[in-house]
Formats: C-alpha cells, sequence, structure tokens
C-alpha cells in the first residue's frame, strides 16, 4: 500500500475543508475504502476519517419521518424499531447485504458510495474505463453474468452493488450533503448517475463532498413493503436481481405503489414505468406480471446475463403478489 496522510477533523467545517484538496478521501466503516486501497485502485494522498463526527444517529422528522445520519451502521439501522415498523424493507435490504461483521461496521453514508463489484474493475490486468478512463471495458464481452440490463451504455455495464439504495429509490428518500459552500439535499433518484461515456464519474457529490445524513419521508405504503433478493448463494452475495416494493390495496385496486429494482442497473433503478401501469388497475397477477415486463422491455442483455430480465419480472411479480395478501415480514 502506497503512503498517505491520515487526518480526523475535530468537526465537519475542518472534514470538507480538508477534502476538497485533491486526492482526498473520506473514511467512514471502511468496508470499501479499505479494500480498493489495498488492490491499488483507490490511491489516496488523504484519507480524511469521519467517524468522530456526529452523525451516528437517527431522529424523528416532523411528519413522521426520519433522519439517518450518515454514520448510522447498517446493523444498526436494520434493528431500529421504527425502521422495522414504518420501512420493513430497509431492513430487510440491509440485513440481506455482506456479513453481520461487515454491517457492524459500514456505514449509511458509505452504502451510497461504494464501488462497484465488477470483478473486471478489481483486475489491472482487464480494461476497464471505470477505473482507467478511456481503457475500454472487458465486460462486454468477458464474464456478465452479473452485469446490468438497463441504464447501460457501451463504456460500461456494471451494476451497482447496493441494496439498501434500492430501497432508498423505492422510498424517494433525500441525501443531505455538506460542502465548502454549505448544505444541500439531493434526491435519491439524482444521486446515482448512469454511466454514459463517464462511468468513472458515478454520483452528483461534488469534490469534498460530504453526505451527512439520508431522510426518509413519511410514506404510510411503505409499511407494507418488503426486500427480495435473488443470488447465487444464500448469503454473502451480491443481488443478480433484487426488488424493493410496497403496495396499498383497497377494494382490490392498486391505490399506491413504490417500486425499485437492484442488480439490474448502474443505479438503483425506480421502477416508473410499471409503477404507472400498476395505479390504478387491479392488484392481481396478470396486471403485477404487465407491469413487470413493461419495466424489463428495453432490456439490453448480453449473453452471460439473459437470463435477468425474466428473473427480475418473475421477481417482482413474485414481490407484489405477496404485499397483496398484506404480508411484510419486519
Ligand atoms: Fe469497468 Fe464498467 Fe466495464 Fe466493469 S463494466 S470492466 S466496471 S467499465
Amino acid at each position: 500500500m502506497r503512503p498517505f496522510a491520515y487526518v480526523k477533523p475535530a468537526d465537519v467545517a475542518e472534514a470538507v475543508r480538508v477534502a476538497a484538496e485533491p486526492g482526498a478521501r473520506f473514511l467512514g466503516g471502511g468496508t470499501n475504502l479499505v479494500d480498493l486501497m489495498r488492490e491499488g485502485i483507490e490511491r489516496p494522498d488523504t484519507v480524511v476519517d469521519v467517524t468522530g463526527l456526529p452523525f451516528d444517529t437517527v431522529d424523528e422528522l416532523p411528519g413522521g419521518g426520519l433522519r439517518v445520519g450518515a454514520l448510522v451502521r447498517n446493523s444498526a439501522l436494520a434493528a431500529d424499531r421504527r425502521v422495522r415498523t414504518r420501512y420493513p424493507m430497509v431492513s430487510q435490504a440491509l440485513l440481506s447485504g455482506a456479513s453481520a461483521q461487515l454491517r457492524n461496521m459500514a456505514t449509511v453514508g458509505g452504502n451510497l458510495l461504494q464501488r462497484t463489484r465488477c470483478p473486471y474493475f478489481y483486475d489491472h490486468a482487464s480494461a476497464c474505463n471505470k477505473r482507467s478512463p478511456g481503457a475500454g471495458c472487458d465486460a462486454l464481452d468477458g464474464f456478465n453474468r452479473s452485469t446490468a440490463i438497463l441504464g447501460v451504455s457501451e463504456s460500461c455495464v456494471a451494476a451497482h452493488p447496493s441494496d439498501l439504495c434500492v430501497a432508498l429509490a423505492a422510498l424517494d428518500a433525500t441525501v443531505e450533503v455538506r460542502g465548502r459552500e454549505g448544505t444541500r439535499r439531493v434526491p435519491m433518484a439524482d444521486f446515482h448517475r448512469l454511466p454514459g461515456d463517464t462511468p468513472d464519474v458515478e454520483t452528483a457529490l461534488a469534490t469534498g463532498e460530504l453526505v451527512t445524513a439520508v431522510e426518509l419521508p413519511p410514506a404510510p405504503v411503505a409499511a407494507n413493503s418488503r426486500y427480495r433478493k435473488v443470488r447465487d448463494r444464500a448469503s454473502y452475495a451480491f443481488a443478480l436481481v433484487s426488488v424493493a416494493a410496497a403496495l396499498e390495496v383497497r377494494d382490490g385496486t392498486v391505490t399506491e405503489v413504490r417500486l425499485a429494482l437492484g442488480g439490474v442497473a448502474p443505479k438503483p433503478w425506480r421502477a416508473t414505468r410499471a409503477e404507472g401501469l400498476l395505479l390504478g388497475g387491479p392488484a392481481d397477477e396478470t396486471a403485477f406480471r404487465r407491469a413487470a415486463e413493461a419495466e424489463l422491455a428495453e432490456a439490453a442483455t448480453r449473453e452471460g446475463n439473459a437470463f435477468k430480465p425474466r428473473l427480475a419480472a418473475a421477481t417482482i411479480t413474485a414481490t407484489l403478489r405477496e404485499l397483496s395478501k398484506g404480508v411484510t415480514a419486519g
């Protein structure tokens, strides 16, 4: 590992001031950054350790939402009684990711900023536009079982790795960030970027901006929500396909629905087309499947991931079917 400077700022103003310098990286739980530094993919000049900053609480917001500090550990958020009852898909998404040890270290802010698990990104012998802009992309014709099928470009087909972010997208969460110019709020839908021809630029954050909190808006529909994850083994694996869904049904009609997908796109994928088709329609198997297939209609598959549209449609349909019966495992 190459040498770097280590700074533990006393307050957020110092943190964003130090991080505005070129080559600085924030350190939270370190569960992704340290791995990337060991692999020589991240090569910071300065590591800014923000774990001493006061962003480690979950607080009530006026109107019924929750403000989740960026340094809240994934395990703590998953166990929070308010999250388990008001936003069960958030708790389920967190518990489906990584291992218990990693969840005890990993932070909410770090979860939003974790890098892709595309194997070519980690292999210096491979071409990767995300790691080395302009180098090419060996995943296009390589091992691409886990790559994305929606929102991809010829520059990058990597899937976003987070489970939590899928649930946050379905909930219309807001990300609070702090930079040298002050605090601003970024809708979750705008926080992560599609790759286009600059896959190395992954978020809407400006240089030196620090994620300080995530706000969950009040969403009564989310009390009947579910996160379903399909993967190659039962634990400690990233999603081939995942679904975060919330559903309200009255007299057999869908009166509110939230739907987002993981494992299929370079960012958490809000399934707005499916939501539009479902809202106001019958809450039955035929409608669920038709909406799911419409969402996947423009999927761009490759040899290794041609199974994903069918798998995603089936997972969406099964999740909505379960929610239509009022099942909400917290
Ligand atoms: Fe790199 Fe993206 Fe291609 Fe993977 S899919 S090799 S991350 S450019």
